[in-house]
């Protein structure tokens, strides 16, 4: 699905932060890239926008600041003198562990999250997140957009809840009929921060860890997203289903989930 829009307007530069990657600084104007970091769990995609403003959504673990220098491996590689906004999805330690190291390397314009809904074993790093973020914290809702200047950057699920309305083209959703149902998963993976980036006809959906019952209620009886083609979400569920090549690779069939992947996180199953 990627390749249907290289022609477009927005070029996708997808890139490892591995040490002893180099690349040269872009010329301009810049394109709109994307900078995949392999963080060896959740994930930390770093977004940088035409405009030369940047987003990142996601941390990584703190394992000995490993995944800090990865993101700011990435960051050096893009040009950013600093990162201007910070997404937070929410509070797994895989997913918002290397935020506070890497607010040491390098500077941090705003910080976004989905609040402070918390389980106990999460506490500590949400209180670690806050002291952070201290005053440039903004708790999102559904609906609401990041600023990053030159895409739009809008948010379709967070706390639990979600968009009321379709964008991006959705409506009734034929592909429900047959769809699988499963019960929630964790709390956590439920109220997460969920991103719709819009480029152009380049659309981009990064949902991270929600959960089959969430993704479920933005497709069905109706389509809330509409279609998109790059997709980052949990892979919890393919293990579950075991169809995760057939949707991907094949599109719309009776036994596929509503909600079609074009691209997933390599990831295992550990509770996170
Ligand atoms: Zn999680």
């Amino acid at each position: 699905m990627m390749k249907r829009y290289s022609t477009a307007a927005a070029l996708i530069t997808l890139a490892l932060a591995a040490p002893g990657l180099t690349r040269a600084a872009p010329a301009q104007p810049r394109n709109l890239d994307f900078y995949w970091i392999d963080v060896e769990g959740g994930a930390s995609t770093l977004i940088v926008s035409p405009s030369g403003e940047s987003m990142l959504f996601d941390t990584g673990y703190e394992v000995g600041d490993r995944d800090a220098k990865r993101i700011y491996a990435a960051a050096q590689q893009a040009g950013l003198k600093q990162i201007d906004y910070v997404v937070i999805s929410h509070w797994h330690a895989d997913h918002v562990g290397g935020l506070a190291a890497l607010a040491k390397m390098i500077p941090i314009g705003r910080f976004f999250d989905h609040g402070d809904a918390v389980q106990p074993e999460d506490r500590q790093r949400l209180e670690g997140y806050k002291t952070v973020a201290g005053g440039k914290r903004t708790i999102v809702k559904p609906g609401d957009n990041i600023p990053l200047k030159g895409v739009q950057v809008q948010v379709v699920a967070s706390d639990e809840k979600l968009i009321a309305n379709p964008v991006n083209g959705g409506g009734p959703n034929a592909l429900c009929a047959n769809a699988p149902q499963m019960g929630p998963a964790g709390p956590e993976n439920q109220r997460m921060v969920g991103l719709m980036l819009s480029y152009g006809k380049f659309k981009y959906l990064s949902l991270a860890d929600l959960d089959w019952q969430k993704e479920m209620e933005l497709s069905c009886p109706v389509n809330k997203l509409g279609r998109f083609g790059g997709a980052r979400i949990s892979r919890r569920h393919q293990a579950a289903s075991g169809d995760h090549e057939q949707r991907t690779a094949k599109g719309p069939g009776p036994n596929r989930r509503p909600l079609q992947a074009a691209q997933c996180p390599r990831r295992a199953d550990r509770g996170l």
